[in-house]
């Protein structure tokens, strides 16, 4: 008796860190800022960057790791990744602010992170509803994105880039 209300209430936790998990999906909010590193559910801890060029290749890694997963047919493997990189993302337009970077350059660093969050949300979504995604129009999304960040990164003048 006392063993079944055990395991039920094993279950009613179970449920509840599911829940959590479909709650976290990458996005975009410049509220928070850098807050914890781990989520609430137990992922991988993230070292979050510390300058813009860090920032832009931690989420080349995330990028690639994320796209091997489809490419493979494995998207399972792309989840955590694609957890942590919303926290990469939500980080990157102030890691650009600190570079200097202003203007046009810091309006398509705004607008290739949205794309990024975007897109990685909808393999999220797709993961938790269990349903199957088109990879091939959200890859190239991605890939110009980063493509974007990437030259962004390259053209922050070089007193703010040590
Ligand atoms: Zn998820």
């Amino acid at each position: 008796m006392s063993k079944n209300v055990f395991l039920r209430s094993m279950m009613f936790c179970l449920v509840l860190m599911s829940l959590g998990c479909q709650r976290s999906n990458p996005s975009v909010s410049t509220s928070e800022g850098a807050k914890s590193a781990t989520d609430a559910h137990g992922h991988d801890e993230v070292s979050l960057p510390a300058d813009f060029s860090a920032g832009v290749k931690e989420l080349d890694r995330l990028h690639s790791t994320i796209v091997a997963a489809y490419t493979e047919n494995q998207p399972e493997n792309a989840h955590d990744a694609l957890h942590v990189v919303g926290e990469v993302l939500e980080l990157l337009p102030q890691l650009a602010e600190k570079a200097a970077i202003s203007g046009d350059g810091l309006a398509a660093v705004r607008d290739a992170t949205h794309v990024l969050a975007d897109s990685f949300t909808t393999l999220d979504d797709a993961m938790h509803d269990e349903k199957p995604v088109e990879f091939e129009p959200i890859k190239q999304k991605l890939a110009d994105a980063m493509t974007r960040l990437q030259e962004a990164a390259a053209a922050i003048p070089v007193a703010n880039n040590p």
